[in-house]
């Protein structure tokens, strides 16, 4: 683990490699998803502190405080929710639903409420499931004040069974909604150039664990990865509460975000459903090309959406005042599974496996932007002979089978300053690895230089 002291960041001056080749790196984010899942999180609090100084053990996480009441664009910070405890019990003391038992049963950001209730009061205020009668459901009070548990569709039959309307019972939701700050976290990984990835995830929700406990494992992961990595790019990685979160750090980094040239908000990364990535607003920004072109040579089934205001972080990072190059990356939508936004989003439905896969998939785009670039061929006139190089022999056997024969010519055929290597892997239908091994060894042979040409 990098301990946050440690870390020294500067481009070309990379820390001591935390080699993350030698770890299980799937059983290292479960292992985090399992650490995090019982903290009860919301959108303000003591939960999503709680979780980003977890977070500051693995990666150089700056906290950022921002005080209830502050505008960002159209909203405002909501006050700080504090949650001690909750429950409600029954006549002879037993507690029917319980907060203890797990952070769900209260409805999240819930005012608080003490007092003794007729069932026909408290009723209202209880709210399951019957799709899935055993599961409880994860609500939120977020901007209409409200107070209320959640149980599952069992548990409600079951007390309503053994209830009259006038069956009295005890509440209390020790809570208070109180002025204090929002709280989100942000590592910034500066490279050579000051243009930026942007990648975002959500830490407001309580013990679910593949919405967002698989996307902020993977967001950790990969800025752990880069930290220690050669970068051309600035990376940043912000984990914030849901939609204020990102209209608060927008609100405040208005002037810098033309840097932004790629942006990935992460989320829904553990499931064992195919990858699904949506695209930007713009539809064909490089970002979408790239986790296209990712998922398409990954030897996996995979889904493409086209951008809808509808979803996650992407729809304040693309709205129309900003429309930065954001996309999503996940693996099942949200509300395509039905454990979405239930008990049932816990950790045994999340696997390593594929939490590794989408963290794979992940560096495997932050490869792809490090390394995509436009040459110019300095043999254009006919094809440069191969054989007088011992580019030829380069090929033989291992090379040739990984198609690099074909790349080398591609390269060479489409290198006119025009078109860049994502551009000619496209073209060509190769993996974006092979193309760029090709360049190298033309680059080594002095057949390529690179520039553009307008
Ligand atoms: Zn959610």
């Amino acid at each position: 683990m990098i301990e946050r002291s440690a870390i020294t960041i500067e481009p070309g001056h990379a820390p001591a490699a935390v080699d993350l080749g030698a770890i299980d790196l799937g059983a290292a984010m479960h292992a985090l998803c399992a650490e995090l899942y019982p903290t009860c999180r919301s959108i303000t609090g003591a939960g999503v502190r709680e979780t980003l100084a977890i977070l500051g053990r693995h990666v150089p996480l700056e906290v950022c405080e921002v005080p209830s009441g502050e505008p960002a664009f159209d909203w405002r910070v909501p006050r700080e929710w504090r949650i001690r405890d909750a429950f409600v019990k029954d006549a002879s003391g037993e507690r029917v639903v319980d907060f203890r038992e797990s952070n769900l049963h209260v409805l999240n950001y819930s005012a608080p409420f003490q007092g003794r209730l007729a069932w026909r009061d408290l009723k209202p205020h209880l709210f399951a499931s019957a799709e899935y009668p055993d599961w409880v459901p994860y609500r939120t009070s977020y901007y209409q004040e409200n107070w209320g548990f959640c149980l599952s569709q069992r548990r409600l039959d079951e007390l309503e069974s053994r209830s009259c309307d006038d069956t009295e019972y005890e509440v209390s939701i020790d809570a208070s909604l109180a002025d204090g700050s929002l709280t989100y976290g942000e590592v910034y990984l500066p490279g050579e150039s000051r243009r930026e990835v942007l990648f975002s995830c959500h830490v407001c929700h309580p013990s679910l664990a593949n919405d967002n406990l698989s996307g902020i494992a993977v967001a950790t992961f990969l800025a752990q990865h880069l930290a220690t990595a050669p970068r051309r790019y600035s990376y940043r990685f912000l984990f914030i509460p849901a939609t204020i979160g990102a209209l608060v750090w927008l609100s405040r980094h208005e002037n810098e975000l033309h840097r932004i040239e790629h942006g990935l908000v992460l989320t829904l990364l553990g499931d064992p459903g195919r990858s699904t990535y949506k695209k930007s607003r713009r539809g064909d920004a490089a970002i979408d090309r790239a986790v296209v072109h990712v998922l398409k040579h990954s030897g996996q089934d995979y889904e493409v959406l086209d951008f809808e205001p509808y979803g996650y972080d992407e729809r304040q990072f693309c709205s129309p005042g900003f429309d930065l190059p954001v996309g999503c990356l996940m693996r099942t939508p949200h509300g395509r599974y039905p454990q979405y936004h239930t008990s049932a989003d816990n950790l045994d439905f999340i696997r390593p496996e594929f939490l590794a896969d989408s963290w794979a998939k992940c560096a495997a785009v932050v490869e792809l932007l490090e390394h995509d670039r436009t040459y110019v061929n300095q043999s254009p006139k006919g094809e440069p002979q191969l054989g007088r190089r011992g580019l030829h022999r380069a090929l033989g056997g291992e090379l040739d089978r990984a198609g690099t024969e074909k790349a080398l010519l591609w390269v060479l055929n489409q290198s006119d300053g025009k078109h860049s290597l994502l551009d000619i892997a496209e073209r060509a239908n190769l993996p974006f690895a092979s193309i760029r091994r090709a360049a190298e060894l033309l680059l080594a042979h002095d057949l390529l230089k690179e520039g553009s040409v307008s």
